[in-house]
């Protein structure tokens, strides 16, 4: 009975598919920030409980705060200015600004809810606190945008694609996980794109001269060595490509 059994796997495999794909559909919700349709199971509660059990942990890896209390304050400032003048201020987040003790590794991010990073070795290649804005309005607009949250509801997704296929067939799971990755990568590049692109918005309706969005970029193309390359890029397109979208923003939102 090899036939009914591997009907019956065939079926199971579908099911499974059919399922990821459905409680992933019915996630569709407009971002009211955006103006987006995503694919978000999370609340905005929930976002932000899971930023604020995450962040210590984060700090503890980049070896604590950093102990200078005036760089602090100049982030904090530069943050709450950002949040305060744009859209950032009509969203539920909870906004922290973390400058981390790490020289060495040059990073940035946040986690969803409002918990955002520099590490001090990017913060001491910035050259102005225009600069400090660029980098901080990027990582404010992947909290905005909910692009962990997103990233999270596709993960689930192509997992249960995944299970499926390799249930349903022998040997199909590979091709089902390498299309998975594929997809996870375009995403990933076009977050970085929009946040880039709301940053330089944000820069804009605080008062900070945007152009300097371009000088983060020279930094980070600098900061890549073979040896060295910094995580804030690994995920990240090309600075290259990124200095003619921001420009393109500079011109969309006028100045
Ligand atoms: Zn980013």
């Amino acid at each position: 009975m090899r036939g009914g059994s591997g009907k019956i796997r065939l079926f199971i495999g579908l099911a499974i598919v059919a399922f990821a794909v459905l409680k992933y559909c019915s996630s569709a919700e407009t971002n009211h920030y955006t103006g987006e349709t995503q694919y978000v199971d999370l609340t905005t509660d929930q976002e932000i409980a899971m930023g604020l059990s995450a962040a210590p942990s984060m700090i503890q890896e980049y070896g604590g705060l950093h102990p200078d209390q005036n760089a602090q304050a100049q982030l904090d400032r530069v943050g709450n200015k950002l949040v305060n003048s744009s859209i950032g201020k009509n969203t539920e987040y909870q906004y922290d600004f973390h400058l981390l003790a790490d020289d060495r590794t040059i990073n940035a991010f946040a986690l969803p809810g409002g918990q955002c990073f520099i590490t001090a070795a990017l913060y001491s290649q910035l050259e102005n606190e225009d600069q400090l804005a660029g980098v901080m309005g990027h990582e404010i607009g992947h909290v905005i945008a909910r692009h962990s949250a997103e990233r999270m509801s596709q993960q689930g997704l192509a997992q249960g694609v995944i299970t499926g296929v390799s249930v349903g067939t022998d040997g199909g799971g590979e091709a089902a996980a390498s299309i998975a990755q594929m997809l996870t990568m375009k995403y990933g590049r076009d977050d970085e794109l929009q946040s880039d692109d709301l940053g330089v918005k944000m820069m804009i309706d605080a008062g900070y001269d945007p152009y300097e969005m371009i000088g983060v970029m020279e930094i980070l193309k600098n900061a890549a060595g073979p040896n060295r390359a910094p995580e804030f890029q690994s995920t990240h397109p090309d600075p290259e490509n990124r200095v003619e979208r921001i420009k393109e923003a500079i011109r969309k939102y006028g100045k």
